[in-house]
């Protein structure tokens, strides 16, 4: 049997099978497609503006890494005229943490972008390793994710940043909208379906250009663009229920590989479904605009470092063992069993759009009263902030510990 030839440019040899749809394409026509992927989210749903300046919110993790090649390139192949800028946030994780940075502050010098690091400490007076020390591992991943939002929200606001982005890919979103599913809550259901996150009355808004992307093509991207990143994952557990609808998700994937995207199309079509709230979809007739959002709990990161299920880190790290083995199974001959379902696969969709449905009718967006946090100025719905009333509760160990 001849090489299966890549269904886009048909000459080269397709040696990738999109985890996305399982069309078979040649490596620099999957790593076009994604970059197109991400162009289209981006220009749909009006995401920037040109001269912007954008901080993208830095772990050194693939997401991030990717969000900042990808978005270099578009950047400077569409002329998006856009500042960008590394934001990046020191939660003080001892063998964790330290590590990730080195890998940012080498992506700052390969994408030739500023960095900023804000750290935990300096901003609450709590590493996350002196959380852990006091709490347990468990539920420290809500503090984290708490504690990043105003980070990045406030490291944003010391660079004069009024947009941050982060790399919360399609699994990420579709986990948040499977997890408020089965909370039985439909109105951050209908949040976190947004590509646009942040409320009117903060000056930072938030979005997440990835958010059709599936993490698979994310680490095949990284691989084959060679970037930098930092694989190791978060030392500290995530919330346990997060962990099992990751393990869920991935489950269904291997089913059925739509089941990602099929997740966020249902939960975008909810999302209408619910009073006061409008989803932005794809967009590409249906302008809505971003309801309000204000705790971090709407926001896909409340996993605090989101996409490190444990099912998922091993299943990404053996997927990216599996393709440096395939690649050195490639030098010697062509992997015929990989290939033998290419020409069925190349009338699947392949031409770079996301098949979502646009958002005809979105309705008017109810707002949330938001004031100040009284203790720290943060904006926040409450009195109190949710960082402020973690910190409390940690401050009051801290003084028990001390008597
Ligand atoms: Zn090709
Ligand atoms: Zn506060």
């Amino acid at each position: 049997m001849a090489p299966a030839l890549c269904a886009i440019c048909k000459t080269e040899r397709a040696n990738i099978k999109r985890p996305k749809n399982h069309a078979r394409v040649c490596k620099g026509c999957f790593l076009t497609l994604f970059e197109e992927e991400v162009h289209h989210t981006i220009v749909s749903s009006n995401l920037f503006y040109p001269g912007e300046r954008v901080a993208i919110g830095a772990s050194g993790g693939k997401d991030s890494t990717v969000l900042a090649s990808v978005l270099k390139t578009l950047n400077e192949r569409y002329n998006y005229g856009l500042e960008l800028v590394l934001l990046s946030i020191d939660e003080g994780i001892k063998g964790y943490r330290d590590d990730s940075l080195e890998t940012v502050k080498r992506n700052a010098v390969q994408y030739d972008m500023p960095l900023k690091i804000v750290g935990y400490d300096e901003l609450y007076g709590w590493t996350m390793d002196q959380v852990v020390e006091t709490i347990g591992k468990k539920g420290n991943c809500t503090y984290c994710g708490v504690f990043r939002r105003q980070a990045l929200d406030r490291g944003a606001k010391m660079l004069d940043i009024k947009h941050v982005v982060t790399g919360h890919n399609a699994d990420d979103v579709a986990e948040t909208i499977l997890m408020n599913l089965l909370r039985g809550d439909m109105g951050r259901l209908a949040r976190s379906t947004n590509i646009v996150t942040g409320d009117d009355s903060s000056d930072v808004k938030r979005s997440k250009p990835l958010k059709y992307a599936y993490e698979k093509e994310i680490v095949m991207y990284a691989y084959h663009k060679k970037l930098d990143y930092f694989s190791t994952e978060c030392i500290y557990s995530p919330e346990a229920f997060r962990g099992t609808a990751r393990a869920l998700i991935k489950q269904l994937e291997r089913i059925r590989p739509s089941a990602i995207l099929d997740i966020l199309r249902s939960g975008e079509d909810m999302a209408r479904l619910v009073p006061g709230e409008s989803a932005s979809s794809c967009g590409c007739k249906g302008k809505s605009k971003p309801p309000a959002a204000t705790a971090a709990e709407d926001d896909g990161g409340i996993g605090g470092c989101g996409s490190n299920g444990a099912a998922s880190g091993n299943e990404m790290a053996a997927m990216e063992k599996q393709l440096r083995e395939n690649e050195a199974a490639e030098e010697l001959e062509v992997d015929v069993s990989k290939l033998s379902l290419a020409g069925r696969a190349a009338e699947s969709e392949t031409d770079g759009a996301v098949p979502l449905k646009t958002n005809k009718n979105s309705k008017p967006v109810t707002r949330q009263t938001l004031g100040n946090c009284k203790r720290c100025g943060y904006m926040s719905s409450q009195e109190v902030c949710q960082a402020c009333m973690l910190l409390e509760g940690l401050n009051k160990n801290r003084a028990q510990i001390q008597i």
